[in-house]
């Protein structure tokens, strides 16, 4: 540290001393009103919050700083949390009027992206998730913990790959990451040193309060406890709690879940658009029909994990089509949903003390709607609708929870919990009478200054109150000469002067110790309050589960039943069922203006119709076709109706994509590399189980080139692979590849050609194409008209060229 920054004064050094703590972080120092920020900080903040750079000291012993006042807090923590800094938050740990010589200080909590817990900070329908990862060799254990909800998985994954997957599923906010792995991935990184495995898990095994991890899932599984253990460590240091809201770890196994990679969870556009990362225009963007924000989590989720388990794919399918048959039921739903606030966080806020007296009243008065929304899912039948009903209604406590809020709390407190206004009159006796002092006190002035008036006869005279000389009696400059002998002087003004009496300065000592009394002993009434309701957490977080579930099927069926869904029949992998009849986009239907979306249908099964060679021109629905069989069964494996007539669907284990559209997004690759990169995945992880739309592959290089990879990768999938494939190509010289294989079959998107116009017809129909039409759509896009004929003519001559060189090809590739 330089000459300039010795600490001089013992405020300074408190300063010092606890930034030496928290180098790697931002210190937000609380003096008085304000949170100040010192030397480097404060320099970087005054930079990053467009704040003024002051100083503190002279010459070249000044301390540069910079403050916010500490009731801004939350409008400018956020902007610093976005950014990627870590802030340390520092207040004063005892009343500075009583400290003797400096006031203590101490860091209360450290905020970063991954641990945030304040509303503002997070955004309602998303889960806000920090990652903890562990490492052996090729295996990882992974940990994700959503500080604001409670919510805590873990699982172990085999390879780079399968962990990627994993961040790209999750999309956490900060990973805690070994040192070796910081390469890999680019999101906010802490450092991360993990524990043996001995000593995660006997912090675990502290932490939760149990003696074995069995009932958890993970006993087993070495690296998922040390991320586990990582990342409860990690949380306690920020947040300076005992974290007893997490009180549960869901082990979950990859297994359970259909895989999608980051390249098709982009492709397939399901939580935002490849065009411009919106979420309007995204398939969750159709399908979020959710009234709750824990509902909105929830159904992302489950967009992101659709499910391998025919079973629970039923039970979903059930609960949908029961709410997707009652109107009245879904419109009752509906209604009472929309109010329920997000008890989830709400709850853990009040374990962690840090809610207010409004958000009380918010569960409060969601808790009062559970007896409506309880009687009106009294008929319905589904397994997942009973066993919500019976959350809702099987306890005692949410009433009572309910009862004691509304017996202590007024209807609408106020945001401060030190500043009093929120304790209902006949709660506490003691608080009562204070509060009798402290009214009466009005009228004994009001009283008072009748009395006086009379006595003295001096009309205007007024009794007031300022904070800095308290009571007063105010006499006018013309009434001076009237004022009684026990009148004591207080102040000057410009046209009269005030006073005070002996009476009146013994009611003013009583009324300000009533004031100070009585917020002091509602906020001590509210935190007992609030730690009450906390007693509750465990049964809170699973009744927000279950509302949770229920917005979400409800958000299912009123989808289903709005855009005309209808429930698929499900059948067992083995089964290899795949038929859709009149099957649409569920997006592009949405945003089509005035023309309606043609639907079609698709069949294909192991023997006959593996592998579809799907032409047609450019700008014909390819893309759309492929797009909406994949949407399709991801759809129908989170349990939702699906955008068609008809439909049975086998389960698929996993759905690749490879698609053009998407090369400019990599940075630093060629377009050609990527393309290549992504099939070789697709090569070597699908099985026959899988469904793979392969768009225009081999279009980053040379014809010859990309036409044989494209010929090979098409065969390959087929005999050695023999997952269900859409393969989509310009190529119309594929459609050989029907005639040799069976099991692969052409289909080509219709258009009608009048006067050497084309018309899109959006319609796919068996056959291949034999043409491209790229120079049609090229005059369309308005491309110059001699251009046009002179490139029809040099495609005449390559055409005939061409027909020659395949042949060799063919002898040479097979
Ligand atoms: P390219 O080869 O250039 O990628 P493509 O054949 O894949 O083109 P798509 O991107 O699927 O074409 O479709 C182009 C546009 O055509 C869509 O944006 C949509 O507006 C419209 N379209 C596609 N399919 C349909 C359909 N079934 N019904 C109505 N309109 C459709």
């Amino acid at each position: 540290m330089s000459k300039q920054l010795t600490p001089e004064t013992p405020m300074v050094k408190q300063y010092l001393e606890i930034k030496q703590q928290h180098q790697d972080k931002i210190l937000f120092f609380r003096l008085g009103d304000f949170y100040e920020m010192f030397f480097e900080d404060a320099k970087l903040v005054s930079g990053e919050l467009e704040l003024t750079l002051t100083g503190r000291g002279k010459d070249e012993n000044r301390i540069p700083m910079c403050g916010i006042p500490y009731h801004a807090l939350d409008s400018y923590l956020p902007r610093l949390i976005n950014k990627g800094y870590k802030v340390a938050i520092c207040e004063q740990t005892e009343d500075p009027a009583l400290a003797k010589g400096l006031t203590k200080r101490e860091v209360v909590r450290i905020v970063t992206p991954g641990t945030i817990l304040e509303s503002n900070m997070l955004t309602d329908k998303q889960s806000n998730y920090l990652m903890a990862v562990a490492k052996d060799k090729d295996k990882y254990g992974i940990a994700l913990v959503e500080a604001s909800t409670g919510d805590f998985k873990v699982t172990e994954v085999n390879s780079k790959a399968q962990l990627l997957d994993e961040i790209s599923r999750f999309n956490p906010s900060e990973i805690l990451l070994p040192e070796e792995l910081k390469e890999e991935v680019s999101i906010h990184l802490t450092a991360f040193h993990p524990d043996s495995v001995k000593k995660s898990e006997e912090k675990l095994l502290a932490h939760f309060k149990v003696s074995s991890l069995a009932s958890f899932g993970c006993q087993e599984l070495d690296l998922a406890k040390i991320a586990a253990s990582g990342a409860i460590d990690y949380l306690k240091e920020t947040q300076k709690t005992a974290l007893d809201h997490i009180s549960r770890i869901k082990t979950y196994f990859l297994g359970d879940f259909m895989i999608f990679d980051n390249t098709t969870r982009r492709n397939l556009e399901i939580n935002k658009t490849i065009r411009d990362n919106s979420f309007k225009g995204s398939l969750l963007w159709v399908l979020d029909q959710t009234k709750t924000s824990m509902g909105g989590r929830l159904l992302r989720e489950w967009l992101n994990q659709p499910l391998l388990n025919l079973v629970k794919i039923k039970e979903r399918q059930e609960a949908v089509a029961e709410l997707a048959n009652d109107l009245i039921l879904r419109e009752e739903l509906k209604s009472f949903l929309k109010d329920i606030y997000d008890i989830e966080r709400l709850t853990v806020k009040v374990a962690n003390a840090s809610a207010n007296a409004r958000d009380l009243v918010a569960l409060k008065e969601s808790l009062a709607i559970l007896p409506e929304l309880s009687s009106a899912l009294g008929p319905t039948a589904s397994a997942l609708l009973v066993n919500v009903r019976k959350t809702i209604s099987g306890t005692s406590s949410f009433q009572k929870i309910l009862a004691m809020i509304d017996q202590a709390l007024v209807p609408e407190p106020p945001l401060q919990i030190k500043e009093g206004g929120m304790i209902k009159r006949g709660h506490n006796a003691e608080l009562d009478e204070i509060w009798n002092v402290s009214h009466g006190g009005k009228e004994w002035l009001i009283e008072l200054e009748n009395k006086e008036k009379a006595r003295a006869g001096m009309k205007n005279l007024k009794v007031g109150y300022n904070r800095v000389f308290g009571y007063y009696i105010e006499v006018s400059a013309s009434n001076l000469s009237l004022v009684p002998e026990n009148y004591i002087r207080k102040q000057t003004l410009t046209n009269g002067e005030r006073f005070i009496t002996p009476e009146l300065k013994e009611k003013e000592t009583l009324l300000l110790n009533a004031s100070e009394r009585l917020v002091n002993l509602e906020y001590e009434l509210f935190s007992a309050l609030r730690k009450d309701v906390a007693l509750h957490t465990l049964e809170l977080q699973q009744l927000a589960q279950s509302i949770a579930l229920l917005d979400v099927l409800l958000s299912l069926a009123n989808n289903a039943v709005e855009n005309n869904y209808v429930c698929p029949e499900i059948f067992p992998a083995e089964d290899h069922v795949l038929m859709i009849r009149d099957g649409r986009h569920p997006v592009i239907e949405k945003t089509l203006r005035n023309v309606s979306f043609t639907p079609n249908d698709n069949s294909m099964d192991q023997e006959n119709e593996r592998l579809i060679v799907l032409t047609g021109p450019n700008m014909s629905g390819k893309s759309t076709y492929m797009r909406q069989t994949a949407l399709i069964l991801l759809l129908a494996q989170i349990g939702s109706f699906v955008p068609c007539r008809e439909a049975q669907l086998s389960i698929v284990d996993r759905i690749f994509t490879r698609v053009g559209a998407m090369d400019d997004i990599f940075a630093g690759q060629s377009t050609f590399m990527v393309e290549m990169t992504e099939t070789a995945n697709i090569l070597n992880n699908a099985t026959k189980n899988s469904f793979i739309i392969l768009d225009e592959l081999g279009r980053g290089t040379s014809t010859f080139d990309g036409m044989s990879l494209a010929w090979a990768v098409a065969e390959y999938i087929h005999l050695r692979i023999g997952a269900k494939t859409i393969f989509a190509t310009h190529y119309h010289e594929l459609v050989q590849l029907a005639g040799q294989y069976k099991g692969i079959k052409n289909y080509n998107v219709a258009v009608e050609e009048k006067n050497g116009k084309i018309t899109f017809l959006h319609r796919v129909l068996p056959g291949g194409a034999d043409k491209s039409y790229g120079i049609h759509v090229a005059e369309l896009a308005g491309l110059p008209t001699e251009l046009l004929g002179r490139a029809r003519e040099i495609l005449a001559g390559m055409e005939s060229q061409q027909a020659e060189v395949m042949g060799d090809r063919q002898l040479k590739l097979f």
